[in-house]
This record gives C-alpha cells, structure tokens and sequence, in this order.
C-alpha cells in the first residue's frame, strides 16, 4: 500500500470551499500580530509542543500523604525538553478545592512562562457545572438543562460553571457536549441536550455565551474558553456503543448534527472544538479533512482550535485501522485540521510531528496554522498577562446564589410523565413507603462526571453531607415518621466500574412488600446507577429484571404507586407503566435533585419540564421525533396492507403540569413568504387550571410535501413562559424562513416553494412559500443576513 497516498487522500479531499462573507469570531488585530511575532520567534520544536496536551500523571508522583505531588522532573523534561503547552485531568483521578487546585496549576504555568514565554492551557471536564472541584455549584446533566426548556438557566449555569472553575485556576472545560442522542442506548446521552437539533442548538448557544462572556477577544477572569464536544454525529453510533461507526449521511450531518456546533461557533462565538472519536462511514473523524477544515474552518472562518479527545491520534492505527503506525496517524491528522493532540500519556507525538515536517508529510504552513490557532486562544484569555486566577479573588464559589440556580433548574428539569387521578401532589400526613436503589443515593442523582469520571465516589466525599438524597429531602419535607424506607434493591459498592456496568444487589422484596401495608403510597425509585463513556454501554434498554419484578411486586399491594425514573437515559419500562398511578422522570437532576423532587412532590413546586428526547416503548423501535412522513401510514386498499406506525411511551417535548394550559389564535405576520423573510408567529396560551406554573410553549413545523421525504415535523421555536391561574399571555415567536429548508442530495440548502403546516399547542395554520431558493454558499444564514 502507498502509505503517504492514503494519508494525504483523506486530508485533501476538500473541495474549494466558499468562505463566510465575516469571520465568526471576529479577529483582533492587535492579537494576530502579537500571534505572528510569536511565531516567527518558535522553533520547530516549540511550535509542535504547543500542538501537545499530556494528561497531569505524565508530571505527578506519589506525595507522602498519598495526595498529589508535582514530579518537577517531570515537569521539567515536559515544559522544559518537549515545550509541551497543554495539561488536562485531576490527581488522582478524584476532584480536588480551588487550592489544591492552585497549587497543582501555578507551578506548571510558572515552568511554562519561564521556559518558553507562553502560558499552559489547562483543561478540565468540568461537565455540569465545576465538577472537578470539591464544593462548586453542580449544575444539573445537560439532559436535564435541556428539559428545562429554559435557555437563560443555562447561560446561568454556563457562568457559574466559569466562574468556579477559574476559581480553580483553570481557563478551559470540554464543555458543553451537544451531540444529538439520536440513539437512547449511547451511554452519553445524558452529557447532551437529547435528540433535538433546534434545542440543541439553543442550548449549546446560550451555555457557551454564559461561559465565555461577551467578548471572545477579551475573556476576563471570571470566564473560560468553552470547548464544544465532540464534532459530531457521536450521538448516533450504529450499536448504541461509545466512540463506535456511525451511518450519517452528509444531508443528514448537516441539517441536524452539524447545527449545534454551528450555533455554538456562530452565535455563542465558541473558542473551541473536540472531535468524535469514533468514525462515520468508516471515515474517522480525526481524519476527515472534509468536516474539520471545510466545514468548520472554512466555510465559517472559524479561527478556533480543534483539539483531538483523549489518545485519538494514536486510535487512528490501533482502533480505527486507517493508519499503519502513529507518525502518519499525526500526519493524517494534523493534516485533516486537528490543531492540538490530545495525547495524554507520551510526548511522541511532539517527536513524530517533526519527523513528518522534515519528511514532507505536513506542510510547515499547517503546523503555523495549528500553533496560531492554540496561541490565539491563549491571548483571548488573556493567559500572557494573567497566567494564573486565584482562588481568593472568587468570593461567590459555591454560595447560596449559585445553589439557587441549580435547584431552580432541578425544579424546571423533572418531567411529570403520567398522573393518573392527579395523585400527584402527595397529600400531606400520608405515610409513604419509599423504596428502590436510586431513593437514597447523591451517587444516582448526579451521575457520572461528578468529582470522578464514573461519579462512583459521590456518596462517600466528606462534601456528600451538604446535599439531600431524594430519602433525607423526603423526611424533611413530609417529616420522618411519615416515610417508611426500605430500598429493596441496591446498587454495587464497586469503587471502580466493573464490567460493563455497576453490578445490582437483589434485595429483600418480601421486606418492602411487608412495609406496605402501613403505607398510604409509595415512591419507587428505581433507573440506573453512575457511569460515563465505555463503562456505560449495554445492550439492553430495558429497566433491569430485578426492578421490574420490584415495581410488580408493588403493584400487587394495590397501594398506589408512584415511580421516580432517576437515569441517564430512558430505560424501557413499558411492561410496568400502566400499574404505576404516576411517573415522574427526574433523570440526573445532580445534588440539589432531591430536594427539587420533594417540593414538586408536595406540590410547593409545579412540574414544567418536558421530555427532550422521545421516550421509547419498544426494544426494536427506537426513533426520534423527526422521524419521516411514511413512517406512519394507514392500511392501503388491496391485497397487500402497507399499514406502518410509530409507537413511543412517551413523545419528545411531553410533560405534564399541575395546572392546565389552553392555547388560542395562532396567528402569523404574513402567509406568503420567500426565503429571505422571517415570519413571526404569535400564540395566547391561558393557564386554565387552579395553581400557578410554568409553560414551555414550543412551535414546529412541517413541510407538507418537498422532492425529499419531508420529517413529519420539526422543533423551529420555543419560548417559556409562567401564568397565575386564569392568565393570558401571548407568545411571539419567530422561525427565519431560512429555517424551513432542508438540505438536498446536492448538499445544499433549498426551500421549496409550498406549504408548511405550522404548530403549537393544539392550534396550527398553513404557510406558504411562493418561490424555491436554493443556497449556493454552504451556510444559509451567513449569506441571508450578511
Ligand atoms: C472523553 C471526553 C473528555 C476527555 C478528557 C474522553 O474520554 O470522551 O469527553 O473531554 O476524555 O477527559
């Protein structure tokens, strides 16, 4: 095999790509001649190390307390030696307080200014919220940010998480993770903000802004640079299995997968991107030229850094099978737009870098390009002047402002599924039998990213005493004599995963059918216990056995049971639905979650959140939303019935109330439009029940006929809004027209001149565009509005 033939085959397969008419970010001047300076400055060797991230064992040892000690060494021969100009990760892979963590980043930012007269970009995952640290605010999962429908909580959540994870003397998080979990089994659709491109999108937008602040040019010391993860399509793996082949085709990546990432790049003006680590069509991510440099760099003169997820370089020949060794895994690569190695273990990448620079394998102009790239982050953040943000300079980290955040979030993130005879609020002085393996754990309420990567530690930190399981937020706000608790079933100790998922304890259901008998009601929490990534995969969604002869032994009490869904993601339950009087599925609310549930189960709170991925009733039908027109078909006259439908437990975007909402007079500002014009709808919606609540009101679209199979209907809007009993308030909404074309074979955009049917609540209306326009450019509002 010609070698060098196939690497440069991937890495040049753009096409002349058409540039956005203004960068996306727009450029400082004063900083890319401070860049160019700098570089023409570097030797090979420092340009390739600033291209380098190691993980901080490679500088670490063992301290006499066992706690964390610098290896200076280590240090030495990394900053020193390699120039290496990026580190990631926590000691001893447990989270660690501002001052551990000063300490940990000051003596590497000092090597890197005194050794090369750069500062280091450290990185952490700091996922939902600041979760590498030990008393900052944990946001709720992102599923659940997303559930919330409310976009202002999660630029709040976006600044908190940067205001406490600067405290930490860190400019950086791989956050926020925005890939459409177009598969329920993927174990990392909680990390994401589920099926949906539009919410998604504005999700992804509003969390990057509230990290980043106003000014990408200018961050100041109270916000980061964020990281928008993982380009792309990751969400939708074949298997259900992380970092595994996807089938995406290139109309579908960029309708649906690709707008996040844009969104977050365009309108939140993101710093930075991490990369998909398994492969679409058989070609990897980290090695697609096509989607790294054309359609991010280019076609959006997008001027970010693009950084590879953890040892992805090397994956490229050891998983992947596209190279036959690392140096021209680098090659293919660094030449495909990846700007910074996340390598974690070794500096060879530094070493082969250079030997594909002098063998011709990688152009001198692409390594500038990458070193410019990392560099300029560096300036944004103002590194050069300040390396370092202290953690007595952050008097808010961890304060009652920011916790009133996450409950408020936790709150509008519980998606009330069923309430059967409204048993839901819980009368007060019933007795309540609690039970399940999720009812008494911070473990399952926050899950994985949480002070550890798999969050299996949660229950055992000292900082577990501040927060309630949903058991002590229960006692507290029923009073303990009125709960009965007996769990049933436990979930494994195990400190590390094991296997493939945590193991599960059957306990004694004799024992929770004995206690009963003494109860009014019961509360079965029953879902999933932590993981992250790999550990995670399964290959079965249904709820374990155990809980489900748990729920059925419940039921056969007949008492009234209600059952708390606390999971990453939605596990099929559909054999135990109709015993169950109410569901509520609170995913991974994190540790303001159980209070969150008591108040909503009191009836202090009302439920508002809705579903923001569909909740799937068969093992063998797992769609989204989105799904297309002929997926649901009545029975054909004939012989032959060609009958086909769509049958879910619960839809995206569902989600009850203790109230009732009335929508009325649908109204749009013009019926006749063309691709140029925006249309504004308009929607009263009355709040018709007896208490106060929240509405999340969302508008969708669907294009009635077009040359490609049109989606049955499409999220476009969505607004949230609260009303008193009895109020009226009118929703103006607006969808730019540009937002009902779709993207043809050709790859690019066309609205085609018909009808689209457009809703929102019970109410719809038809509107018509009078004229086709089909994109040249690759990204239609870039042009429209420019
Ligand atoms: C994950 C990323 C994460 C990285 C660094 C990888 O295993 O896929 O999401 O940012 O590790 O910790």
């Amino acid at each position: 095999m010609n070698i060098i033939k196939a690497v440069m085959t991937l890495a040049t397969i753009t096409v002349a790509a058409s540039v956005a008419a203004s960068p996306a970010i727009p450029r400082d001047e004063s900083i890319e001649k401070k860049i160019a300076r700098k570089i023409s400055e570097m030797t090979l060797e420092e340009k390739v190390g600033q291209m380098c991230e190691l993980e901080l064992g490679t500088i670490t040892k063992k301290s006499p307390d066992g706690v964390f000690a610098l290896d200076r060494e280590a240090l030495q021969r990394a900053v020193g030696v390699k120039k290496v100009g990026s580190f990631l990760n926590l000691p001893k892979d447990v989270a660690t307080t501002p001052e551990q963590w000063y300490e940990i980043v000051k003596p590497i930012q000092d090597a890197s200014m005194k050794e090369l007269g750069i500062p280091c970009i450290y990185g952490l995952d700091m996922n939902h919220g600041a979760s590498y640290a030990i008393g900052a605010t944990l946001m709720p999962q992102n599923i659940n940010m997303a559930a919330t429908f409310n976009v202002e909580l999660a630029r709040r959540g976006g600044e908190i998480t940067a205001y406490e994870t600067r405290a930490c003397d860190v400019p950086w998080t791989y956050n926020p993770t925005v890939d459409l979990s177009r598969n329920p089994l993927w174990p990392r659709v909680w990390e994401n903000y589920g099926e949906d491109a539009c919410l998604s999108s504005a999700m992804a937008t509003a969390t990057v802004k509230g990290m980043q602040g106003d000014n990408p040019n200018d961050i100041d010391r109270y916000h980061i640079a964020a990281n928008v993860k993982h380009f792309m399509g990751y969400g939708a793996p074949v298997s259900g299995k992380d970092r595994t082949h996807s089938s995406i085709s290139d109309m579908e990546m960029r309708e649906k997968h690709f707008a996040p990432y844009y969104k977050a790049i365009t309108e939140g003006k993101a710093l930075s991107i991490m990369v998909n680590s398994g492969n679409n069509n058989g070609i990897p991510f980290h090695a697609n030229a096509l989607y790294l440099t054309q359609w991010l760099k280019e076609e959006l003169d997008w001027d970010g850094l693009i950084v590879t997820d953890w040892a992805d370089i090397t994956n490229l020949y050891t998983r992947e099978y596209v190279a036959p060794d690392k140096k021209h895994a680098v090659a293919m690569a660094i030449n495909a737009g990846i700007d910074m190695s996340m390598d974690p273990y070794s500096t060879d990448f530094c070493d082969l870098l250079i030997e594909c620079v002098e063998e011709g394998l990688v152009e001198m102009s692409r390594i500038d390009d990458a070193v410019a790239r990392v560099l300029r982050m560096k300036y944004r953040l103002n590194l050069f002047e300040y390396p370092d943000t202290k953690y007595t300079d952050y008097p808010k980290y961890g304060s009652e402002e920011f916790a009133a955040v996450s409950r408020q979030a936790a709150v509008e993130s519980m998606v009330l599924l069923k309430n059967d005879q409204s048993i839901l609020p819980l009368k007060r002085g019933s007795k309540i039998l609690l039970t399940g393996p999720t009812a008494n754990s911070l473990r399952t309420l926050n899950g994985g990213w949480t002070y550890t990567w798999q969050g299996h530690l949660t229950d055992k930190l000292p900082i577990a005493e501040k927060y309630s399981t949903i058991l002590q937020a229960m006692r507290q706000k029923f009073g303990t004599e009125n709960i009965i608790y007996e769990p049933g079933i436990t979930f494994g100790e195990t400190e590390k995963w094991v296997g493939n998922w945590g193991p599960e304890h059957a306990g004694d259901l004799d024992a929770v059918v004995a206690k009963a008998v003494d109860a009014d009601v019961i509360v079965a929490c029953v879902g999933e216990t932590s993981y992250c990534e790999t550990p995670g995969n399964i290959n079965d969604l249904s709820l374990s056995p155990n809980q489900i002869e748990l729920l059925n032994r419940l039921y056969a009490t007949g008492k009234p049971v209600v059952m708390i869904l606390n999971e990453g993601r939605p596990r099929l339950i559909n054999s135990v639905v109709s015993g169950a009087m109410a569901i509520v599925d609170i995913m991974l609310p994190s540790n303001y979650g159980g209070e969150a549930l008591a108040a909503l189960l009191a009836g202090e709170e009302n439920f508002s959140g809705r579903l923001p991925i569909t909740y799937p009733k068969h093992p063998g039908a797992l769609v989204q939303y989105d799904y297309k027109k002929g997926e649901v078909a009545a029975t054909m006259a004939g012989t032959y019935n060609y009958d086909a439908t769509i049958d879910v437990q619960w839809p995206f975007g569902h989600g009850l109330s203790y109230t009732t909402f009335a929508y009325s007079n649908l109204t749009v500002d013009r019926t006749d439009f063309t691709a140029a014009d925006s249309l504004r709808f308009t929607v009263d919606v009355t709040n018709t029940g007896s208490v106060a609540g929240k509405e999340s009101v969302l508008l969708y679209s669907s294009d009635l006929v077009a040359t490609v199979s049109p989606d049955v209907k499409r999220l476009r809007a969505f607004d949230k809004i609260e009303l008193h009993p009895g109020e009226t308030k009118r929703v103006s909404l607006e969808i730019p027209a540009s937002d009902l074309a779709y993207v043809g074979p050709d790859g690019h955009w066309i609205l085609e001149a018909g009808q689209f049917r457009i809703a929102a609540g019970d109410q719809s209306l038809l509107v018509n565009a009078t004229a086709t326009h089909r994109w040249t450019e690759p990204n239609k509002e870039l042009v429209i509005s420019n």
